[in-house]
């Protein structure tokens, strides 16, 4: 009520971030929250110009989707001005893999340098945050040559985040690229050796896109994804670059899209062989049902009505692994300590009824079957 009052004397709403895609899903939350402007990615130029428009009183575009001249040069990004939330620290922007269900593809590569890096540390480190996380669609493609990962960038990015910052995590990393660095240069023990030296942490969070076991959909849908391995390789690479991070008390979240427009029943049962053979590595598997983004936004978005047998086989693998591992990150990294000892005797007990009750709804499913 406030804001509208507010909008009646001239305010104007414009919205962006990651995810303004949801709001073409919502157009009637647009009128009914009086958004003025929907802005779909980079916002550092057209905010200048969208300013403009409303102090000379024009009328403003509902949408905007920010395209080429638009897109913000490393000099258009002005350094943060406060700490950021998480300590998130950015490091670049954009990601040359093409993948067609992905939006950041579609924008440029820029790397941030070291100075504007440190930079924006500072202004963390002065807002007293002392943990954050090193933020790029793939942490790895840091300094990179095209899509193959370089040593030295991304040794210096480590040593610089860890002087300042106690823990960190990476936002994201890809799974070709974990295994080509360590393959050609053991890149990602030596970056590790980096992240734990000071013993101030013994792991390292990251999310990792896996998408699909199948080779078939990963053609189809990222070719690029397992460069510079072959995409008929691309469940070798997965568990690859997952093997490496387990060895590197790396801790990924893995995620899997469930739904994508080209999916068939065969190729979740290729991506149900892969979380299989993913087992032995200490991970979190994450599928997530597919949204219509890059090249794919006038598609469908999936829906409970079309989970069929082999989405359901497929969420009660990744439950028992998830489980598992829950179990053993719990026990082994996290919350150290016995001032902890309480959150970890609940987080068991969630674990254990969750357990239970997931027993209850296989046998419900299994009696369901045999009728
Ligand atoms: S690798 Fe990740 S960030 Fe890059 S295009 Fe594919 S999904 Fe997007």
């Amino acid at each position: 009520q406030k804001l509208l009052k507010e909008k009646k004397h001239g305010m104007k709403i414009l919205v962006g971030g990651p995810s303004t895609w949801q709001w073409l899903w919502r157009e009637d939350m647009i009128e009914k929250l009086g958004v003025d402007t929907l802005v779909d990615g980079e916002g550092e130029k057209v905010i200048v110009k969208l300013a403009q428009m409303i102090l000379d009183g024009e009328e403003l575009p509902k949408y905007i989707y920010v395209s080429g001249d638009d897109v913000p040069s490393i000099e258009d990004i002005p350094d943060i001005k406060g700490g950021s939330v998480n300590g998130l620290i950015e490091i670049m922007r954009g990601c040359a893999r093409s993948c067609r269900f992905c939006s950041v593809t579609l924008r440029p590569t820029r790397y941030y340098p070291l100075d504007k890096i440190e930079r924006e540390l500072q202004v963390n480190v002065k807002a007293g945050i002392k943990h954050g996380v090193i933020h790029s669609d793939d942490v790895l493609f840091y300094g990179a040559v095209g899509i193959l990962p370089k040593p030295e960038p991304l040794i210096k990015l480590h040593q610089l985040v860890k002087k300042y910052y106690k823990t960190i995590a990476w936002s994201h990393a890809s799974l070709a690229a974990i295994r080509y660095s360590e393959e050609k240069y053991g890149l990602v023990s030596k970056l590790m050796e980096i992240v734990y030296q000071d013993g101030n942490q013994n792991y390292l969070g990251v999310e990792v896109g896996i998408e699909t076991g199948s080779v078939r959909l990963a053609k189809e849908i990222m070719p690029a994804k397992s460069a510079p391995y072959k995409p008929e390789s691309y469940p070798e690479t997965v568990e690859e670059a997952f093997k490496i991070m387990h060895e590197n008390h790396i801790i990924p979240a893995g995620t899997m899209i469930v739904g994508l427009p080209e999916e068939t029943e065969d190729d979740v049962y290729r991506t149900i062989e892969l979380v299989d053979n993913l087992r032995p590595y200490r991970s979190i598997l994450v599928p997530m049902f597919f949204v219509p983004m890059g090249y794919f936004k006038n598609k469908d978005w999936f829906t409970r009505v079309k989970l069929n047998d082999a989405h359901i086989e497929l969420y009660k693998k990744v439950f028992w692994h998830d489980v598992y591992w829950a179990e053993d990150i719990i026990n082994k990294f996290y919350m150290k300590g016995p001032l902890y000892y309480p959150v970890k005797l609940t987080l068991k007990l969630f674990l254990s009824i969750a357990k239970r009750k997931m027993k209850q709804v296989e046998a419900m499913l299994e009696s369901k079957l045999r009728q």
